[in-house]
C-alpha cells in the first residue's frame, strides 16, 4: 500500500538531494502548518442521522492564503489529503502564483447520498470549517467528486455565516455565482499548454497518439483538448473499465454514451479494456487523469509511452518514478502539468475580489502565458541541473519558497 503523504516526502528529498536547501526549510515542508478534522452530522432521507469525517489540511501559507480543492471519496483520508495539500503549495510556487498550499476531504462516496443529502454535507463542511476559511485565508475549489454546484452551496453557506457576499471564499463556482470563465477547462487546457512548450523540444510528433486513465471533469476535457488539438486518442477509461481503438475514439461519442448509459460498458465502437491495460499501451502519450498511485514499481516496466502527462495527483510513485526515467521516458510532473486549474482558480479569486468578469479570451491568454512561462523556466532547470522535470520543478518552486520562508 502506497502512502501519498510518504511519496510526497520522498520527492522532497530527491529534490534536495538534488540541490541542498536550507535544512530549515525542508522541515517546515515536511509538516503542514495545521491539520483539522470535523465530524459532520447529516439527517440522511430516512431521518437516521450519519456523521461523516471532514478533513483540511492548510500546509503552508508563506506565499498566499492556502489554496486547494475539496474531494469527495470513500478512500479519502488525513494522510492522502495531507499529500494532496503539500503539492498545492509546491503547484503555486511553480507557477508563481500568489497562494499557498491545502486540501480538503471528506470521506464519503457521493453515489450513494441523494441530492439534498449531498448539499446538507457540503453545507455542514463549511459550518465546521468556518474559522479556518476566508478569501484571505483559505480558498477551497473542486478535486474529485466536487462540482460547481457544490461550490455554490459551499459560497452560500460561507455567505450565510460572514455576511461576505464577494465570493472570493470559493473558486470552481458556475459563472452565475460568480465562476471564471474557462475554469471548468483549465486543468486540461492548462496541461495541453505545457505538453505544446514541452513536446517542441523534445520532438514529440503533432498528430500523437494519446491515453487517458480518468473521464472526469480533467480526463473528458484533456480528451476533447487534445482531439481538437489535432490528437488522436486512442484511449479512455472510468473507474469500472475502459475503452481502445487503434485509430482514435470520436470522444463525443463516448461522452455522450457515458452520459446515457452511466457506463463505458457496452460501448459499440471500440475494444473494451481494463485500466491496468490501458497503462501499458503502446502511445505516444499517457495522461493519468483518475487517482494517486496508479503507476508504481508493479507495472512501470511495461509502460510503452514516451511521455506522461500528470494531469491527475500523485499518479506516480517514487520507485516507479525512478524506473520510468532509466527508459527514458519523459515525465511531465504534476505540480506543472496540473496546475492550470489552480491559475485559473486564482484568477477567478482575483476577479471575484476587484469585481470584474474577464472574457473566456482573456482568461485563456493569461493562462497560457504562465503555463507557457513556467514550462520554460522548469524544462531550463531540468537541463542545468541534468535532472528530470519533476525535481525540476521541485527545485524552482523551492528557491521560489525559500525566498519568502527565510
Ligand atoms: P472527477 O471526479 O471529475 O473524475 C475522476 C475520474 O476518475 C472519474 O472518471 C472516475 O471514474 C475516474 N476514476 C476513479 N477511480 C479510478 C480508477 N481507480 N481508475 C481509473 N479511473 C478512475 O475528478 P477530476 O476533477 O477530474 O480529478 C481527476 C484528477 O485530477 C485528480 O487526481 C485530481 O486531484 C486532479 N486535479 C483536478 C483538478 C480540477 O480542477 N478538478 C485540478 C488539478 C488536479
Amino acid at each position: 500500500m502506497h502512502d501519498a503523504f510518504q511519496n510526497a516526502l520522498t520527492q522532497l528529498a530527491r529534490a534536495h538531494d538534488l540541490k541542498e536547501f536550507p535544512r530549515d526549510l525542508i522541515d517546515r515542508l515536511s509538516s503542514p502548518n495545521r491539520e483539522v478534522r470535523i465530524s459532520i452530522p447529516v439527517k440522511m432521507d430516512s431521518g437516521v442521522i450519519k456523521v461523516f469525517e471532514g478533513y483540511r489540511v492548510q500546509h503552508n501559507n508563506a506565499r498566499g492564503p492556502y489554496k486547494g480543492g475539496i474531494r469527495f471519496h470513500p478512500d479519502t483520508d488525513v494522510q492522502e489529503v495531507k499529500a494532496l495539500a503539500f503539492w498545492m503549495t509546491l503547484k503555486c510556487a511553480v507557477v508563481n502564483i500568489p497562494m499557498g498550499g491545502g486540501k480538503g476531504g471528506i470521506s464519503v462516496e457521493p453515489k450513494n447520498l441523494s441530492k439534498r443529502e449531498l448539499e446538507e454535507l457540503s453545507r455542514g463542511f463549511v459550518r465546521g470549517m468556518f474559522d479556518v476559511l476566508g478569501p484571505q485565508k483559505d480558498v477551497p475549489a473542486p478535486d474529485v467528486n466536487t462540482t460547481p454546484e457544490i461550490m455554490g452551496w459551499m459560497v452560500n453557506e460561507y455567505a450565510l455565516l460572514s455576511s461576505d457576499t464577494s465570493g472570493a471564499s470559493f473558486t470552481g463556482k458556475s459563472l452565475l455565482l460568480g465562476g471564471s470563465e474557462g475554469r471548468v477547462t483549465a486543468t486540461s487546457l492548462g496541461g495541453l499548454y505545457v505538453f505544446d512548450a514541452l513536446s517542441r523540444w523534445y520532438g514529440v510528433p503533432a498528430n500523437a497518439s494519446v491515453a487517458i486513465q480518468g473521464m472526469g471533469n480533467v480526463g473528458a476535457h484533456a480528451a476533447e483538448l487534445f482531439t481538437a488539438a489535432g490528437h488522436k486518442v486512442i484511449a479512455v477509461s472510468d473507474s469500472k473499465q475502459g475503452l481502445f481503438k487503434e485509430d482514435g475514439l470520436d470522444i463525443l461519442e463516448v461522452e455522450r454514451y457515458k452520459k446515457e448509459h452511466g457506463t463505458l460498458f457496452g460501448y459499440p465502437g471500440a475494444k473494451s479494456i481494463t485500466n491496468e491495460e490501458l497503462l501499458k499501451l503502446s502511445c505516444d502519450v499517457l495522461i493519468p487523469a483518475a487517482l494517486e498511485n496508479q503507476i508504481t514499481e508493479k507495472n512501470a516496466s511495461n509502460i510503452q509511452a514516451r511521455f506522461i502527462v500528470e494531469l491527475a495527483n500523485g499518479p506516480t510513485t517514487p520507485e516507479a518514478d525512478e524506473i520510468l526515467f532509466k527508459k527514458g521516458i519523459t515525465i511531465v510532473p504534476d505540480i506543472l502539468a496540473n496546475a492550470g486549474g489552480v491559475t485559473v482558480s486564482s484568477f477567478e479569486w482575483e476577479q471575484n475580489l476587484s469585481g470584474e468578469h474577464w472574457s473566456k479570451e482573456i482568461v485563456e491568454e493569461k493562462l497560457k502565458t504562465i503555463m507557457e512561462r513556467e514550462a520554460l523556466i522548469v524544462y531550463e532547470k531540468s537541463i542545468a541541473l541534468k535532472t528530470d522535470l519533476r525535481r525540476a520543478a521541485f527545485v524552482v518552486a523551492l528557491e521560489r519558497l525559500q525566498s519568502v520562508m527565510n
